[in-house]
């Protein structure tokens, strides 16, 4: 069985918000992340989907420690990291690599790409005397030439880019990565290169990684598990194929309903979500999707339905289950 890789409980992310009372308090609190708990095995990659201001980026940032979390817990292969120090967390950092949405303002615009892969490597005391066949190593690994090396950020196109920020991640030999949204600023044909390219590290790396994306026909080529967050928590987790086939839950339904189809002679109606989103610092008490879903019921207007087992592996969080 292969070992759990990242593991966490009950994690919380609030933010004090809204006008301060007389004690200089916030009054209103944002709960970007609201007790999210999940396991991410070595070699597994983990899709974690949503609208916009749902929370998985925050959710991202705050398992890789870029942000603190409010409450809850985090383990990294099995040591518990929710509140390592500065010199913890600086020696995680090179286990722990990210990936983010837009390479453009991932790399120094003044740095050749030797200068930033040379000075990640000295800085992590890698590759001492052999810089240069690791650089060239990593580069041939994403399908760039060598002569990229010599090259600034804006002689390379938004694909090409992405490749290098990609490489940069790979270079310190990182356990796990933190994708968000790594494809969602690139044209759709260079989506599916980036795409390509990571299931084919996933292959030959066995990359353990947390891929952040709102589009659910994204993480379906990419991930072996995936999980659907609305307003802050989890509400379907399942492995890829059976969460594509016995979809269950109203809100992910809603997501699949909306995922294009890629041919031009096929006419698909596309289901727009009706209804209000909920303001994050103003929850319902009960089902966060109630204002939107068609199946809602009394029950779903009175409980916040809690993540549960309905199939292996299989978990959801609404009352007509
Ligand atoms: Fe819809 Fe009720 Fe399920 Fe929420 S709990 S998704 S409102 S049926």
């Amino acid at each position: 069985m292969s070992q759990v890789v990242l593991k966490v409980e009950n994690l919380n992310k609030h933010f004090p918000t809204g006008k301060r009372n007389l004690l200089g308090k916030h009054t209103q609190t944002l709960k970007a992340v609201d007790g999210v708990s999940f396991e991410i095995k070595e070699g597994e990659i983990f899709g974690l989907v949503g609208e916009s201001g749902c929370g998985k980026s925050t959710l991202g940032r705050c398992i890789t420690r870029i942000v603190d979390p409010s409450n809850g817990t985090i383990h990294f292969n099995g040591e518990e990291i929710t509140n390592s120090g500065p010199q913890r967390l600086k020696e995680l950092r090179r286990q722990m690599q990210m990936v983010f949405q837009n390479p453009h303002s991932s790399l120094n615009p003044r740095m050749t790409i030797r200068q930033t892969f040379a000075e990640i490597l000295k800085v992590h005391g890698l590759a001492k005397g052999k810089e240069q066949e690791r650089m060239e190593e990593i580069l041939s690994l994403v399908g760039l030439p060598v002569d990229a090396l010599d090259r600034h950020p804006h002689e390379f196109s938004g694909g090409q880019l992405q490749r290098i920020v990609i490489a940069r991640a790979l270079l310190v030999e990182p356990e796990f990565i933190m994708a968000d949204e790594p494809v969602s600023a690139l044209d759709v044909s260079v989506q599916a290169q980036i795409l390509n390219l990571l299931v084919t590290l996933k292959e030959e790396l066995s990359l353990t990684m947390l891929f952040v994306a709102h589009d659910l026909s994204v993480v379906e080529h990419i991930s072996d598990r995936v999980a659907v967050m609305y307003l802050g928590q989890i509400v379907e987790m399942a492995d890829v194929d059976e969460l594509y086939q016995n979809t269950l839950h109203p809100y992910t339904m809603a997501l699949m309903a909306a995922i294009p189809v890629p041919d031009p002679s096929i006419k698909k109606e596309y289901e727009v979500i009706e209804g209000d989103l909920p303001s994050p610092i103003d929850l319902p008490v009960g089902c966060r999707f109630a204002s939107r879903c068609p199946s809602a019921m009394t029950v779903c207007q009175e409980q916040n339905p809690s993540l549960k087992e309905v199939n292996p592996d299989h978990f959801v969080a609404c009352h007509l289950y």
